[in-house]
């Protein structure tokens, strides 16, 4: 894996993909910073070198050239993480574009207008994707976020840099920290899958079979593999289409060693609410209206046990309705365990949108070994698939 740990970058201008599609507020103020800051080791290392950076990202989704998306907005708080000032191009390619990055001094730093002002960025355009590579003669993909989109500039724009191309370092993290998930790491190795549907992750399931020793699957999915061995789940989510599926994935973990752990109690509720009534009850004996809302002490104790023997985990999903705080607690003791097994040296990787939301709420971000950057190009990475981003690099 070709990253910029190998290349010196003196008088280099550095044409780089990052993520900084940030929230903003009604001030267009920037509220979360974290993938700016992730994207700083980067920029940093091409500035140290002797180089310069050209930076082009998306924000949001614009139809048009809607200044609500403007990447004007983020200059000053990029200017504040990178210490270094900003200079910034009204358009990402055009004269504008070209004469600011031919100007463009080692040590300084462009960052050019949202991408997707262009239609041509999604639509993977290869002339969009030529007229950007002009900007710059080396090409680094640090987006992990958008790995999974064969867009222009994720992955089409590569092929004008058949050699000067390589992973930035927050996307070389993530790669390798599937990788030790899916390959390389250390056994027993553990997966947790929660959330809402089996449907959402049943791709993930079937892949995960083949890399895993324990399998924890929980959340709305439980539901469904409750009722499918003739369990009662009231008024459970449960996905019924599904159930012969489930007991197909129960057969097959059988056949290819994998332990499945499935709650074997849990925190009913009488309706959809943090304000409900609530018991703890047997898994499979869920009264009529009453639906499991969250995993019991027993489902608890169970799961600690099989996170802490293992030494390799991965984490994607909630085990409960973990937006409410009524229904958080089996969420928040999973990773106070993945947090206590990290700490005896397993290695502990989240991700995939609500468990991410999740660990940072609890407050678990620096207790685990990585919490991924990439909502959908996770899952899909977790399915197994190659994603085109990286696959462009790679080539
Ligand atoms: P996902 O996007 O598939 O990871 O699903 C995340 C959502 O699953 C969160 O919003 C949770 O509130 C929801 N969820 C977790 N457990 C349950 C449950 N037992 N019943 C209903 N929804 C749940």
């Amino acid at each position: 894996m070709k990253t910029i740990q190998n290349v010196n970058f003196k008088n280099t201008k550095a044409l780089i993909r990052v993520d900084f599609n940030v929230p903003l507020n009604a001030q267009f103020e920037v509220t979360d910073n974290t993938r700016i800051v992730s994207a700083k080791p980067t920029i940093l290392k091409v500035l140290e070198d002797g180089g310069s950076c050209i930076l082009m990202s998306h924000l949001g989704r614009p139809k048009a050239q809607e200044s609500e998306f403007s990447l004007r907005h983020i200059v000053s708080t990029l200017e504040t993480v990178l210490g270094v000032q900003v200079l910034f191009s009204s358009d990402c390619i055009g004269e504008e574009a070209q004469t600011a990055a031919d100007n463009l001094q080692p040590g300084q730093v462009l960052l050019l207008e949202n991408l997707r002002y262009h239609s041509e960025e999604t639509k993977g355009d290869l002339g969009f994707a030529e007229a950007l590579s002009k900007l710059g003669d080396f090409y680094i993909n640090d987006a992990f976020g958008t790995a999974h989109r064969a867009h222009a500039s994720t992955t089409i724009i590569a092929q004008f840099f058949p050699v000067n191309k390589c992973f930035g370092s927050l996307l070389a993290q993530e790669i390798e920290s599937i990788d030790k998930v899916m390959q390389t790491g250390e056994k027993p190795v553990l997966a947790i899958l929660g959330g809402a549907k089996v449907s959402s992750k049943i791709t993930i399931i079937d892949n995960i079979l083949d890399k895993v020793d324990h399998l924890i699957i929980g959340g709305g999915m439980t539901f469904t593999f409750v009722k499918a061995q003739g369990g009662h789940v009231g008024d459970s989510i449960c996905e019924d289409d599904k159930m012969e599926l489930a007991l197909e994935i129960l057969e097959k973990a059988k056949v290819k060693n994998v332990q499945i752990h499935i709650p074997v109690d849990v925190l009913a509720a009488n309706d959809f609410s943090n304000d409900a009534n609530t018991q703890i009850v047997d898994v499979r004996e869920i009264p009529k209206n009453w639906q499991g809302l969250d995993c019991g002490p027993k489902s608890k104790a169970i799961f600690h046990d099989v996170v802490q023997k293992c030494k390799t985990i991965l984490w994607n999903g909630p085990l409960g309705v973990f937006e409410m705080e009524t229904f958080s607690s089996g969420t928040i003791a999973l990773g106070d365990s993945i947090a206590e097994a990290t700490k005896n040296g397993a290695f502990s990787l989240v991700g995939g949108g609500d468990s991410v939301a999740a660990v940072k709420q609890f407050g678990f971000e620096n207790k685990v070994s990585y919490v991924s950057t990439g909502g959908g190009a996770m899952l899909e990475s977790l399915e197994g698939k190659t994603l085109p981003g990286i696959a462009a690099i790679s080539e």
